[in-house]
């Protein structure tokens, strides 16, 4: 197959994930060569992290990560790939990173980056390279003070959002930095640069400071959507001298394993955190769900709701309702009917995000299946186990469909496609597609994000050598089905009566929602 690519050359992804790093090597026809993980619990266990992360039990909500984890796991990662794939001919390279975390460098950071020994593990060599050891991720709850305090200075949570693309909230990066700024003055002081986890990793490759990108650095609260440029307001709502401690913005310019491109199409990722992304022409910033500039085409906007209750949350109810078992989870979406007899669930294990709820489980009960709108709503205890299965699996892809309808996605969607280590769940995969209506695709791999990166390698040396920015269609032409980036269908729409009901019962669930809120919401 021709594409615009050298034959021989291979290009490299990199995905810096909450659990795992992850590569992906596509060749010149974007066929994936070979791709590798390091995944961080059992792979780096002197680090002692609990699903790559730790849980502060002395501060409410505090949930950071070792930064030097992520730097171990590139040294192994690139050893593990030495036997498979020809480093030379490696033509470029690109990284996703775990949006919003971020990295303190230390006075000496550029310095060190600028001397690194090939010869000598990177590990070792930027053991003092951090004014900050642990690194604050988007699982972090504990900077409510800091998000009142930036809103209120800019004129409140609408004008943030307007400026930003998103309210304030708690693990976006500039209320952390206000944070460790308020809390830790000098370390703030001490830090010479902050990075992104995506632009960290870049920085380990590149041997200086890397720029944070424009769609990723729009997951900081810090930067002005329209004119992608940090905002000069929030800047100094959030700390003294933080400008020259961001350094300039980069255009992202490509990205997306998924090649999500046509509006109406939906996509979601089902990783640690559940995110649900679709494209549009028109920004409409609200007070929940997020707007990004889209990293595939200049002139759109990409739109984003983040669920932190994702795959732990349904780890937890497969490991106490279904013996810890996915094959037991699964036959008990399989014995139960949709509509789960109108018992709902809602599952926060972790402080949500959408909606702003603190940990909890709630389980309700319709009076009545057949006439959903009229139900009476009853709360009540437990469920069964094979209840409490199809309750957190409907109760999620419920409320995924409640707030993309409120941000203007059509229903059904024109189709749904799926990523993430979740999406390797054919009967998870079916429930979505009878609750949007519309069907559902995956991608080759459930890592889509590392294939993503080295589709944006290729990308980017495309664009370098055309001297300009060209499509990304235009690496594949009409062959996209030949690459490894072909969506290949997983599961056919669910059918129109049932998908009339999931309807109603999106509609209760929204009230229901609504009700939680205004009884326990952070506001
Ligand atoms: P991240 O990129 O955020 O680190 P991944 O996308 O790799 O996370 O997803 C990891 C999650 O995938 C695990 O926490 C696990 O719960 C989930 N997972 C893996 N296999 C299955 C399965 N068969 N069914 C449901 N979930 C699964």
């Amino acid at each position: 197959m021709a594409t615009s690519l050298p034959e021989d050359a291979l290009f490299l992804g990199f995905d810096s994930s909450t659990q795992s790093l992850k590569a992906t090597v596509l060749d010149g026809n974007l066929v994936i060569v070979a791709s590798e993980s390091i995944h961080f619990d059992s792979e780096l266990p002197h680090y002692k992290t609990k699903d790559g992360v730790y849980r502060d039990p002395s501060e409410n909500g505090r949930i950071v990560s070792p930064t030097l984890i992520w730097v171990e796991a590139l040294d192994l990662l690139l050893e593990k790939l030495k036997s498979k794939v020809d480093y030379k001919k490696i033509i470029a390279i690109s990284g996703s990173g775990q949006q919003h975390g971020s990295v303190y460098w230390s006075k000496n950071g550029k310095a060190i980056l600028a001397s690194l020994d090939p010869l000598k593990s990177l590990r070792i060599q930027l053991e003092d390279a951090f004014s900050v050891k642990d690194s604050p991720i988007w699982m972090d709850s504990s900077t409510t003070l800091q998000c009142k305090e930036i809103e209120v200075a800019v004129g409140g949570a609408l004008e943030l959002s307007k400026l930003t693309g998103s309210r304030a909230y708690e693990r976006y990066t500039g209320p952390q930095i206000r944070k460790i700024y308020q809390t830790k003055p000098d370390v703030y002081n001490n830090t010479e640069r902050i990075s992104l986890v995506s632009s960290f990793m870049a920085s380990l490759l590149i041997g200086d400071y890397a720029r944070i990108d424009e769609t990723d650095g729009a997951g900081m609260n810090l930067m002005d959507i329209k004119q992608r440029s940090w905002s000069k307001i929030v800047l100094e709502a959030t700390a003294p001298g933080l400008e020259e401690k961001l350094g300039q913005l980069v255009p992202a310019h490509a990205v997306a394993g998924l090649t999500l491109n046509t509006p109406g199409d939906l996509a979601i990722s089902l990783g640690t955190s559940d995110t649900v992304f679709g494209i549009t022409s028109e920004p409409k910033p609200s007070l929940e769900g997020h707007v990004f500039p889209n990293p595939v085409d200049p002139n759109c906007y990409m739109v984003m709701l983040v669920y932190k209750n994702g795959s732990l949350t349904r780890e937890d109810v497969r490991n106490r309702y279904a013996e810890c078992s996915w094959d037991v989870f699964n036959s008990y979406l399989e014995k139960t009917p949709p509509l789960n007899g109108g018992r709902l669930g809602f599952y926060y294990k972790e402080h949500e995000i959408l909606p702003p709820l603190p940990v909890g489980f709630h389980h309700y009960v319709l009076g009545s299946i057949d006439s959903l709108d009229e139900a009476e709503v009853s709360e009540v205890g437990e469920f069964d186990p094979p209840a409490e299965v199809r309750a957190i699996i409907e109760g999620q892809f419920l409320s995924m469909r409640g707030h993309a309808e409120r941000f203007g996605m059509p229903t059904p969607p024109n189709r749904i496609i799926a990523t993430g280590g979740a999406s390797s769940n054919e009967y998870i995969l079916k429930s979505i597609a009878n609750i949007f209506g519309c069907p559902v695709y995956t991608v080759q791999r459930p890592d889509s994000a590392s294939l993503g990166a080295a589709l944006r390698a290729a990308h980017g040396w495309l664009c370098n050598k055309e001297g300009q920015f060209v499509p990304i269609s235009s690496l594949y032409g009409d062959k996209l089905d030949k690459t490894s980036l072909s969506a290949k269908l997983a599961s056919p729409a669910g059918d129109g009566n049932l998908l009339s009901k999931y309807t109603l019962l999106v509609n209760k669930r929204m009230q229901i929602e609504k009700s939680l809120l205004e009884k326990f919401g952070r506001g």
